[in-house]
């Protein structure tokens, strides 16, 4: 049996529980692990700005490890399709092995690429490694995708569970020649001028030891708070897994069968059905193209949205004059990340109180979130927009001082990233306007929230009316 092996590392970082890797090692000739960041083929979407950060250093990692049993991590950037035949005509390829991805520019390549292979007389196999469940696996009483959550969920859970995780290999076999390698910092995924990512090197370690670690923490100190605090922005209740999640550092199945080994709760439970919306997403993400471009409902296309590029900087910036709101967007800038709650509260304020297209939102979070994901990004924003599956009915519309009041009560999490206000004693941060603070400290607001609700209101209702 001639020939080797190549392992194509995408969303899927790491060693453990890596079906696609150990199939590789199962068929037992040498292996080439390589990475493509595929920029190319139309229809795939390039990372953003923080997710290049955070891709730079999980590739780092990897190649640590691989080289740690007598192997090494290929980089090549281009098309996939052009790289693969490339190396296939350097080197004897004889087997092609994937975790999959999900959306259908992706979908399509790899379904071509398998086809190619296939008929040079090789082997090409793709493996679930990032699901717990296959979106196809799990269908509606009339064998259709699902559209609401609950349902959705309640037959991933009556389904077989997800497969034990497996074990990482212990050695590589490696070929006798290797194939060329770009140098990774030769990809520039790192800012340089200026380096804005002194916040994210803070707060991040990217890389499988680091996902692992993460989790160990959560289940042993914030698992039990969980329910109660998850909510809360300042109690740092949640497990921050999400972009080990999006790079696949670690895979959902080690963290379901890891989490369902501590003992049986409420807290348990609702960090399970977290892990549920992220499956929701995907699910929706294969059933439904441009998840990240058309609305799901086609009514909203109609929506008459405010086109303002101001507008849509002061919220990008954190300038709207709404604390909380200006406290999340300055988070997700300095740190890559920002509260689940406060996604949905400045995510609201975006679409209804300045009418902005959810799509503007969607694009700033992909650029600036180190968790940016194809799937849970959108599925989100278009539950927020209230255009979505199962989404938030658009008439809800968050008050954003209410919220900041209940769910941050001491101010402290608006202290924390609004060092401006951090004077304003207690929940008092959350109204400036009556401190009379000049606008070059901080802005007044940037409309009137009661006016903004009518004026989104009237909208929807018209928008009710044309369809
Ligand atoms: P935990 O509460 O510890 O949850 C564990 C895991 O479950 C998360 O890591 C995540 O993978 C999944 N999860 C949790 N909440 C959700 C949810 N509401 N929907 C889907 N999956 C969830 N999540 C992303 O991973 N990437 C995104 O790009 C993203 N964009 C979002 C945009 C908006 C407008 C909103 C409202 C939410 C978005 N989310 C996104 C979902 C959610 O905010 C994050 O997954 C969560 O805040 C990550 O923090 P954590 O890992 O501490 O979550």
């Amino acid at each position: 049996m001639g020939g080797v092996s190549l392992v194509w590392f995408r969303n899927d970082l790491r060693l453990t529980d890596h079906p696609a890797l150990t199939a590789a090692v199962a068929a037992g000739r040498p292996i080439v692990p390589i990475y493509i960041l595929d920029e190319e083929t139309p229809g795939l979407r390039s990372p953003g700005g923080a997710s290049r950060w955070w891709l730079h250093h999980s590739l780092a990692a990897l190649d640590a490890s691989l080289k740690a049993i007598g192997s090494r991590l290929i980089l090549r950037r281009g098309p996939a399709e052009r790289i693969i035949k490339e190396i296939a005509e350097a080197i004897d390829v004889s087997g092609l092995y994937w975790n999959r991805t999900y959306d259908r520019p992706a979908r399509e390549r790899d379904a071509r690429l398998k086809e190619n292979v296939k008929s040079r007389g090789g082997t090409a196999e793709s493996f679930n490694g990032n699901l717990l469940f296959e979106p196809w696996e799990i269908k509606t009483g009339t064998g259709g995708p699902f559209q609401v959550f609950t349902p959705f969920w309640r037959a991933c859970r009556s389904a077989r569970p997800p497969m034990a995780p497996q074990p990482p290999p212990t050695k590589l076999p490696a070929p006798r020649k290797w194939p060329a390698s770009d140098a990774l910092d030769q990809w520039g995924l790192r800012p340089a001028k200026p380096d804005w990512a002194g916040g994210l090197r803070e707060g991040w370690t990217p890389g499988e030891a680091a996902a692992a670690d993460c989790l160990d923490r959560f289940l042993d100190r914030r698992l039990e708070s969980y329910r109660a605090g998850r909510d809360m922005p300042s109690a740092d209740a949640t497990s921050r897994l999400s972009p080990h999640l999006a790079f696949g550092e670690i895979s959902p199945r080690r963290i379901w069968h890891t989490a369902t080994a501590t003992r049986a709760s409420a807290a348990l439970d609702k960090f399970l059905s977290e892990l549920g919306w992220r499956e929701f997403s995907y699910h929706l993400l294969f059933h439904h193209d441009e998840l990240a471009r058309r609305c799901f409902r086609p009514a909203f296309e109609n929506f008459p949205w405010v086109n303002d590029p101001q507008v849509l900087d002061a919220w990008q910036r954190g300038r709207t004059g709404y604390p909380l709101v200006d406290a999340g967007m300055r988070e997700l800038w300095t740190t890559g990340w920002m509260h689940n709650r406060v996604r949905m509260i400045t995510g609201s304020f975006l679409v209804k109180d300045l009418m902005i297209d959810w799509r503007a939102g969607e694009r700033w979070f992909w650029d600036t979130l180190v968790d940016a994901d194809p799937a849970n990004n959108a599925a989100s924003w278009q539950w927020v927009a209230g255009c979505g599956a199962d989404a938030a009915p658009f008439f809800r519309i968050f008050n954003p001082l209410l919220q900041a009041e209940k769910t941050d009560p001491d101010g402290d999490y608006v202290r924390r990233w609004l060092p401006e206000l951090a004077h304003l004693p207690g929940a008092k941060i959350h109204r400036p306007w009556l401190a009379d603070l000049p606008g070059s400290v901080y802005p007044s607001r940037i409309v009137d929230h009661a006016a903004a609700r009518s004026r989104a209101l009237a909208a929807f209702q018209g928008l009710k009316k044309a369809s």
